[in-house]
């Protein structure tokens, strides 16, 4: 009796995974619904994502925020314990669709989200636990335009953080502190100038890497050196054309560059906290946006696919560097850069392209190839800096960012405040914006009164990001901003003061 009570629960057992089993194989993205025919709608994404929680234990649906027009932006949990709770693990952060028109990253990572239930896939779990937002931006999305609610650019964003959805990205990431991202994207070859030229970029993926200085080599370089011939052999091997994303050009008319150095992006604002972040670009259909959007999820959800095989496989050593960088850069850092250049470093770029002449792909060699990031303009690391109470807009920046505000303890503290002389204009990037020429001048501690003020140290993870976003003279900073410009006033006295501590 006991036997046949015994066989009867295991078989209850083996039929009720096996129904978990084929329930998942059978639970389409809504795009798969419609043969691709349409984008997944954020209606049905939530049901989608829903039905994949229920069918599986590794899986944990959380919201994370609300989008300008109040749709829900959702994180997919991934973990075989409880997510983020076992800390020899590696956390893994994907995440699609900051841009509402760029379709094929958010089907992507819907497609890569069912496929990693499947059980010859559960070895990556070992040593990752995966948040993947298939949708950063669901307004943007349902009505396939690049901005969000507010029409703004969320991946101009990560810096001032006006944004509710870039603002439910951060406050995940800071509470988790991923050590690998991934944004994903698309690309947009069918520019005039190109056509001009005969030709248009056409890899299937392209992939991008930290750039910024302040990112530590040992990052950059092992982005480049290690994952990149990884991820770019292996999806060539699944027959998907690769490159590393290289914006600018067309050749001949304008240099080719490794992307920006820009911080106020997805990718750095994570790398400037010692994050292996990476950036893909998927590429856009040329005719309508659904134009062969079955091979462009595909294709994303690959590129997804590799980053999390090479992650899985390379934990430990990935790991142990992001811990490292960490814990020590306040201490190894000693001269910030605030205004930089690209420059080339000698080498050339075979660009992979499709040749309109002749219907066929082809490379370009680009000759005008500026790798490199040089700084132009750099000071020596503050201490921290004090924000005056009385600018809301400040201290609202501040609590945006999540800096850590700490009593006021410096022990022999040099007060600089900051004169801005003049206002000049400088190329960033082939845009021209306003650059500050600074005076210091040392005060007296008695000069104010440190009760008006706010104190925020640079020893803590985001203290690369606080110089850089609040230096007046920072090409990247807050004041190149249209909300902080107010800032940025010829003879005038900037109103934060920067602190140093004497040696
Ligand atoms: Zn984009």
């Amino acid at each position: 009796m006991k036997k046949n009570i015994f066989i009867s629960i295991l078989l209850i057992v083996i039929f009720a995974s096996c129904k978990t089993l084929i329930a998942r194989d059978m639970i389409l993205t809504p795009a798969e619904k419609s043969s691709f025919r349409e984008v997944s709608k954020y209606a049905d994404i939530v049901t989608f994502i829903h039905d994949l929680d229920n069918s599986s234990s590794l899986l944990t649906v959380e919201t994370i925020g609300h989008s300008v027009e109040g749709r829900n932006v959702y994180a997919l949990k991934f973990s075989t314990t409880t997510f983020g709770s076992d800390k020899s693990k590696i956390r893994v952060l994907i995440h699609a669709q900051q841009h509402g028109n760029e379709q094929s990253g958010k089907e992507g990572a819907l497609l890569i989200a069912r496929e990693l239930l499947k059980p010859e896939n559960r070895v990556i779990f070992d040593h990752i636990d995966l948040a993947i937002v298939p949708q950063v931006n669901p307004d943007g999305s349902e009505k396939n335009i690049r901005r969000n609610g507010n029409n703004v650019d969320l991946n101009r964003n990560h810096l001032i953080m006006t944004e509710p959805e870039v603002l439910a990205l951060h406050k995940l990431f800071d509470k988790y502190l991923f050590e690998v991202t991934m944004d994903v994207h698309e690309y947009f070859p069918y520019s005039k100038e190109w056509e001009r030229l005969g030709y248009r970029k056409n890899s299937d993926i392209l992939l991008g890497f930290n750039t910024h200085p302040l990112i530590p080599e040992s990052i950059r370089e092992y982005q480049l050196k290690k994952c990149w011939p990884y991820l770019s052999s292996q999806l060539e091997s699944k027959g998907v054309s690769n490159s590393i994303y290289s914006p600018g050009g067309p050749p001949e008319i304008d240099y080719v560059r490794f992307s920006t150095f820009d911080i106020n992006d997805g990718r750095q604002s994570f790398g400037i906290q010692n994050t292996f972040s990476f950036i893909q670009e998927g590429l856009n259909g040329e005719d309508g946006y659904v134009e062969n959007l079955a091979h462009r999820a595909y294709f994303q959800s690959q590129g997804i696919y590799f980053l999390l095989k090479y992650v899985s496989e390379h934990y430990i050593e990935i790991k142990s560097t992001v811990e490292t960088l960490r814990r020590t850069q306040s201490l190894t850092e000693s001269i910030i850069p605030l205004r930089m250049e690209h420059m080339p470093d000698g080498s050339k770029f075979n660009m992979p392209v499709y040749s309109y002449k002749t219907g066929k792909d082809s490379t370009l060699v680009v000759n005008d190839f500026r790798p490199k990031v040089v700084p132009t303009l750099t000071i020596q690391r503050p201490s921290g800096y004090l924000f005056p109470k009385s600018d809301l807009k400040l201290i609202d920046w501040i609590i945006r960012q999540g800096y850590e505000i700490t009593p006021f303890s410096v022990k022999n503290p040099i007060m600089e405040e900051l004169y801005i002389k003049s206002i000049d204009s400088i190329d960033f990037e082939r845009d021209i914006i306003a650059a500050a020429n600074v005076e210091e001048k040392e005060i007296q501690k008695s000069s104010i009164n440190i009760d008006d003020y706010i104190y925020v140290s640079t020893k803590q993870l985001k203290g690369h990001l606080l110089i850089i976003g609040v230096e007046p003279q920072s090409e990247l900073g807050i004041a190149t901003y249209p909300q902080f410009s107010y800032l940025m006033k010829a003879e005038s006295i900037y109103p934060v003061i920067r602190i140093r501590e004497k040696q």
